[in-house]
């Protein structure tokens, strides 16, 4: 794939500039950036390819950015240069793969618990296997199964916090909203795991790992509440 040819041109007050792509002497797509914004990969159904592509002629078929769109893409790009900062100080590249404490956590996905804060971890330490309320799905047993099976963790602890997002709403509201929101219903995810009993519901998540049969028996589960008003970890009693 190669840069046919270069642009800059006016939709909607906003400068554009961008490149076009060939792969294979079609033109397929544009790249399109705007002060800031980008517009990327646009549709450009309308390209006449005549081979040298100077006298390429397109419509945009989808130029209208979203203001999230635009908040994630400069999001992104604000982290590509903190990587950069990263890079250069960077010397973790000697870690094992299997972590040292052999160790993996279940936690919910909050953006307020830092594990490295709040536990004390250290790159290399653990697993760190996070989904929406931190519940034992199919997909979180699948991670800790490799954990323990094939990187060799000897240890689960499985974290819920105070004021979690699915302790806020119900199972049917939730999926009655979004078919309502989005105008079509879906079969996927199955559940969404919301939950009204903080306790019970690590206490539901431990039973759900120690049930597993591939999850031997003698690997301790331990389950924790975070409270996000103290940073308090305490630990739930097992089922
Ligand atoms: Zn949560």
């Amino acid at each position: 794939m190669k840069v046919m040819d270069q642009f800059e041109f006016l939709v909607d007050g906003v400068i554009l500039s961008g490149a076009v792509f060939q792969a294979e002497r079609r033109i397929s797509f544009a790249t399109v950036f705007g002060r800031g914004r980008s517009f990327t990969r646009l549709n450009c159904a309308g390209f006449q390819d005549d081979a040298s592509g100077k006298n390429a002629e397109f419509k945009l078929s989808r130029h209208r950015p979203t203001q999230r769109r635009d908040q994630e893409l400069s999001v992104a790009d604000e982290l590509l240069q903190a990587n950069q900062q990263f890079v250069k100080n960077f010397d973790l590249g000697d870690l094992a793969v299997r972590p040292r404490r052999r160790l993996a956590v279940l936690a919910c996905m909050d953006s307020r618990i830092l594990f490295e804060r709040c536990l004390g971890l250290h790159p290399g330490d653990a697993h760190m296997i996070r989904n929406a309320g931190g519940i034992a799905t199919d997909d979180a047993l699948r991670s800790l199964i490799v954990s323990h099976h094939l990187l060799d963790t000897q240890e689960f602890i499985i974290i819920n916090h105070t004021d979690c997002g699915l302790l806020k709403v119900r199972e049917d509201e939730l999926r009655q909203r979004l078919t309502d929101k989005m105008g079509t219903s879906a079969g996927a995810p199955a559940h969404f795991h919301a939950f009204d009993d903080l306790q019970e519901n690590v206490r539901q998540q431990i039973r759900r790992v120690k049930s597993h049969p591939w999850i031997p028996n003698h690997i301790p589960v331990r389950g924790f509440v975070y409270d996000v008003k103290t940073g308090a970890l305490s630990e739930v009693e097992a089922p």
